[in-house]
């Protein structure tokens, strides 16, 4: 197996022309800098990829003997963190990631997918009793009294390929919606990541409005969403036509049968600029006897995607949650707040992004070549804490 470790990782990172740029001139807003950026943002990188969630985790790391091994010589404090973060542009490291990802694509990350897709929805992170900065968004029981505070971001991220990458993060603050972050998310993703880079967008169905699908439309993606009662015409009138009759398509996903219905003549609902809805109800079946069953809409034709190829895309929805938040959450710190500050919070989000998007190049596209095995996440976490330990010996 090719050499794994910190170094190792900082150097493939150091392959994607967007990272180096971004280190060499990320934004630093401060008016003295004592320490460089690039030392900062790498001490944070390298902290959350060891799944350090706060700033004191980056403070304890630089200040302990494993520094060396992570590529930094000073050490700092994390009010030296706060002060940086709270300054620094964001709009660098959003291309930053977007490039890593494009990049990808052209290494061929994709090639064994039909299908790119991108898939984005909402979050709340980090709770806490008081207001604490103006992101804070009150958290309202059901007699609407105000239980605490906590921050709301959207995600998006490359999904349907088997590489889930995160690529951006737009929060939403008190007053904004996850809708409204959500369309600002998109068509910012879609500016970064360039014309023809993915071919759908996949979303739960509360962006299925006009407003939204037409932001899709307008970047060159079709749209894939979940049909719900929010649109109660158009879910009323699937669920009258696939009623009486058999499926139009059976087949097998892993263990579970699947049945599908497909038609592609349902009428617009007022306000969106399609000719026509296309509509697939599927039920899946697991082993269990349990039944999943789900309506989605989309603007793709029958001839373009087929009725398992449309399940497919559906179900890489569940990307964003799964291999996203969960990820970010139980191993990068994303429900951790460093610092209540705006701007140092969406900075650490997008950290985190850059993280995962990274983390997943190396182990699953870079380290997983040939003959050598995948690596399970933490076994590279494993991996990588013994490189530290290694470095150690060898000063
Ligand atoms: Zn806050």
């Amino acid at each position: 197996m090719r050499r794994v470790g910190i170094r190792p990782f900082l150097c493939h990172a150091a392959r994607f022309a967007s990272v180096r740029q971004y280190f060499r001139s990320p934004g630093d807003g401060r008016l003295r800098p004592q320490i460089p950026a690039a030392v900062l943002l790498r001490a944070l990188l390298v902290t959350r990829l060891l799944r350090g969630e706060s700033f004191l985790a980056v403070e304890a790391w630089v200040r302990s003997p494993a520094r060396r091994g992570m590529g930094v010589r000073q050490s700092f404090g994390d009010d030296a963190l706060a002060y940086f973060t709270e300054r620094l542009e964001v709009e660098r490291l959003r291309s930053g990631i977007a490039g890593v990802v494009k990049q990808a694509k052209r290494n061929k990350a994709f090639q064994d997918s039909r299908w790119i897709g991108l898939s984005l929805d909402g979050t709340g992170a980090g709770r806490s009793e008081k207001n604490r900065c103006a992101g804070c968004r009150p958290v309202r029981n059901d007699k609407k009294e105000i239980v605490g505070h906590h921050h709301k971001f959207a995600m998006i991220s490359v999904v349907g390929t088997g590489l889930s990458l995160p690529l951006d993060v737009e929060p939403y603050g008190p007053g904004d919606s996850e809708y409204a972050a959500g369309q600002r998310l998109l068509r910012r993703a879609a500016q970064n990541l360039g014309p023809r880079f993915s071919d759908y967008v996949v979303a739960d169905g509360e962006f299925a409005t006009a407003p939204f699908l037409h932001v899709v439309g307008d970047a060159g993606l079709r749209a894939v969403s979940r049909l719900k009662g929010n649109l109660p015409e158009l879910y009323q009138a699937a669920q009258r036509r696939f009623a009486c009759k058999p499926p139009d398509r059976k087949f097998r996903d892993d263990s579970d049968r699947v049945e599908i219905w497909d038609a592609d003549d349902f009428d617009p609902w007022e306000g969106l600029r399609w000719q026509t809805v296309r509509v697939v109800r599927y039920r899946q079946h697991k082993r269990d006897g349990t039944v999943f069953e789900a309506y989605w809409l989309t603007d793709f034709s029958k001839s373009e995607v087929g009725s398992q190829a449309l399940y497919h895309m559906a179900k890489s929805r569940w990307e964003i949650e799964n291999q996203g938040f969960n990820d970010g959450k139980n191993r990068y710190g994303m429900e951790h707040i460093c610092h209540h500050q705006p701007n140092s919070l969406l900075v650490n989000w997008l950290i985190i992004a850059l993280t995962l998007t990274l983390e997943r190049l190396y182990r699953c596209r870079y380290l997983h070549r040939g003959r050598h095995p995948l690596l399970k996440p933490v076994e590279l976490f494993r991996l990588l804490l013994l490189s530290l330990m290694q470095s150690q010996d060898s000063s």
